[in-house]
């Protein structure tokens, strides 16, 4: 049996067992009009055994969060932060709330520092943290440090087999999209490792888990083994780590079951360059000598000794290319076997959405699951919901989870007066909930930032919809704005432009208050430089309208915020802005554009001042 041995945190089996098929009662979905294929994994690898676990953690959710708690807390126990809180050894829900405080990551900064500096002492876990991660870090402005351990590694496999039981499970869910044995084009990128100045490495999460032993037999075992070795994974160089991965998609062209990446941002950007790369490929391919671009000797050797000679693909490939209108349906064409495109699509991925099914063409978009540098949190189990209705079922062995729930409407940022917060299976469909997490890698009722809302449950586990970062990103005095309020803004912004065939590449946002009064600024990436004064005089107005906030439009009546402001930049712009962050320490697969620049980001705001194409600004409230 070739299997990597996971350990089930309350009291379940291994889904390597045989496992007895399950029959679920579900309503019956539409079956996918391809011919159904004969499901098969690695031996030993049972999908049903997956979902029967699943079913059986989410059936009595709350006492497996009770169980939970009492695990975290029982192996944590020496901890000196739970020490100081005088929990003395109780681990009932009751006593942890009322010992243990809400906190933020600044709130942790002193204790995570003291390991990054080496002090190995029982500080935040009872067993020694093993390595830290960077989170993105771009709401901030900077990476964060977060604990990481064996643990995380071990729910993330849960993770994805979970979510990929329910992809796979043609038999007991009569839908869905079985793939069999094969390869994924994975566009997925290790980022830097740095040695911490007590020893321990730092690098981001999704690293950390591309460098677990574990890794690699679950993509084996879900039927997900990347097409590009190890070499092009962790390559220092993400450009040259892109260029070999289209490549070696190209070169298993045949096997590819699902093209992936953690984050589509990555998906858009691995297509944007096949667009300007694909005759290179396909030279490569006809000649069987790799790019003299790929520098890197390890690369080179890896890549080379999958290279041969193949006029037959490189034609294949170049004719296909050739005929695809603006690169229209650009996947099934040249991945004729693949069944779907795959990674995280909701949040601040959205935006992405049109041009990602653009690339896609007759493909379905599957939107993956949900989590954080700091722990997961719940897994994809519809994955014929399209991504913008896409829901998170929460796994509740993986951590202990809290809700704080939120006032909507006029009050959407205010914590509802006295608001507790309240337990998994508390919470109620359609509320909103800042989420707060406790981990095995020692966060104690951590407020993730993010908000939730609930959109129905399976068995007793919420299955949550992500909302956006609770942060407000626009505000000057008694306005609140939301990263999800821009992203409705530019969506109007983008039906404008896409009249005259114009589309938005990437955006940001700032507040300028060295004007008085202070005033917003969308920044814009257009496909093309060249657009009519008079269209984007029209945009900005439209961005200005989109902004419905009572706080703002009041404020913008009154002229006690100033006229909304359109910055145009160039071509490139957001690339720079990635290269900034992935100098940083950030990674590729980790990658979100930040949807808003504080003036304390000073290197990303200046990238943005000095490519500036034209400003404009809003008439919309003139008269
Ligand atoms: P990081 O730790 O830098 O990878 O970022 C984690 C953050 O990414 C989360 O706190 C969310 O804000 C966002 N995120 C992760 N998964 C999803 C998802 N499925 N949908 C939307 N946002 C997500």
């Amino acid at each position: 049996m070739e299997s990597c041995e996971i350990a089930y945190s309350v009291g379940f089996g291994s889904p390597f067992e045989g496992g007895s098929s399950l029959t679920l009662e579900r309503e019956s979905l539409p079956v996918p009009d391809r011919a159904p294929e004969k499901f098969e994994t690695v031996k030993g690898f049972s999908v049903d055994r997956v979902i029967e676990e699943f079913e059986s953690l989410s059936k009595d959710a709350e006492e497996v969060q009770r169980e939970t708690l009492e695990k975290i807390l029982e192996e944590n126990g020496a901890a000196e932060y739970l020490q100081r809180l005088g929990l003395a050894g109780r681990t009932d829900p009751q006593s942890f709330k009322s010992c243990v405080p809400l906190v933020t990551h600044k709130d942790l900064e002193p204790y995570i520092q003291r390991i990054i500096d080496g002090d190995a002492s029982p500080i935040l876990t009872g067993k020694p943290i093993t390595s830290i991660s960077l989170s993105s870090g771009t709401t901030q402005g900077k990476p964060k440090f977060v604990p990481f351990n064996e643990e995380l590694v071990q729910f993330t496999m849960q993770i994805y087999r979970t979510s990929f039981a329910y992809r796979n499970s043609y038999v007991t869910f009569n839908r869905a999209y079985p793939i069999g044995n094969g390869k994924a084009l994975q566009f997925i990128y290790g980022s830097k490792q740095f040695e911490m100045k007590g020893g321990l490495m730092a690098t981001t999460a999704t690293t950390n888990v591309y460098r677990s032993e574990q890794f690699k037999h679950t993509m084996k075992d879900i039927c997900s083994q990347c097409c590009s070795p190890d070499e092009v994974i962790f390559s220092p160089d993400y450009h040259q780590s892109l260029y070999c991965h289209l490549l070696c998609g190209l070169i298993f062209a045949e096997e590819v079951q699902f093209v992936f990446s953690t984050f589509a941002h990555s998906i858009i950007h691995a297509f944007r360059t096949f667009e300007l790369v694909w005759e290179e490929l396909c030279h490569d391919i006809r000649e069987g000598e790799l790019s003299h671009r790929i520098t890197i000797p390890s690369i080179r050797a890896a890549v080379s000794r999958l290279l041969r000679p193949n006029p037959q693909l490189a034609d294949n490939i170049y004719s296909k290319c050739s005929r695809l209108s603006g690169w229209y349906g650009v996947i099934p064409e040249i991945w004729p076997n693949a069944k779907y495109v795959y990674g995280i699509m909701t949040g601040s991925m959205e935006p992405y959405l049109n041009k990602l099914r653009h690339y896609a063409g007759c493909l379905p978009l599957m939107s993956a699951d949900y989590g954080a540098s700091e722990g997961w949190i719940g897994a994809n189990i519809d994955p014929e919901v399209p991504p913008e209705s896409a829901t998170f079922a929460v796994l509740p062995n993986i951590g202990y989870f809290e809700f704080i729930p939120l006032k909507k409407g006029a009050e959407l940022q205010q914590k509802c007066e006295s608001a507790e917060p309240i337990g998994l299976t508390e919470v109620k469909i359609g509320e909103e909930y800042e989420i707060i997490i406790t981990t095995f890698a020692g966060l104690y009722r951590y407020k993730l930032g993010d908000v939730v809302k609930v959109a129905g449950f399976h068995n007793s586990t919420p299955k949550l919809q992500f909302v956006r970062r609770e942060s407000l990103i626009l505000t000057i005095n008694i306005d609140k704005n939301t990263e999800k309020d821009l992203q409705l803004a530019i969506e109007e912004a983008g039906m404008l432009l896409a009249d005259e065939k114009l589309e938005i590449f990437d955006f940001t946002s700032h507040v300028d208050m060295s004007t008085e009064p202070g005033h917003y600024v969308i920044f814009l990436e257009l496909s093309g430089d060249i657009a009519k004064e008079e269209l984007l005089s029209n945009c900005c107005n439209c961005l200005d309208l989109a902004f419905v906030d009572a706080g703002y439009v009041g404020s913008r009546k009154v002229r006690a915020i100033g006229p909304l402001e359109l910055r145009v930049v160039h071509r490139g712009t957001f690339h720079k802005i990635m290269d900034h962050y992935l100098n940083l320490g950030s990674a590729m697969s980790q990658y979100k554009t930040p949807r808003c620049v504080n003036l304390s980001n000073s290197s990303v705001l200046q990238i943005l001042n000095s490519n500036v194409l034209g400003s404009y600004f809003s008439t919309a409230y003139n008269c």
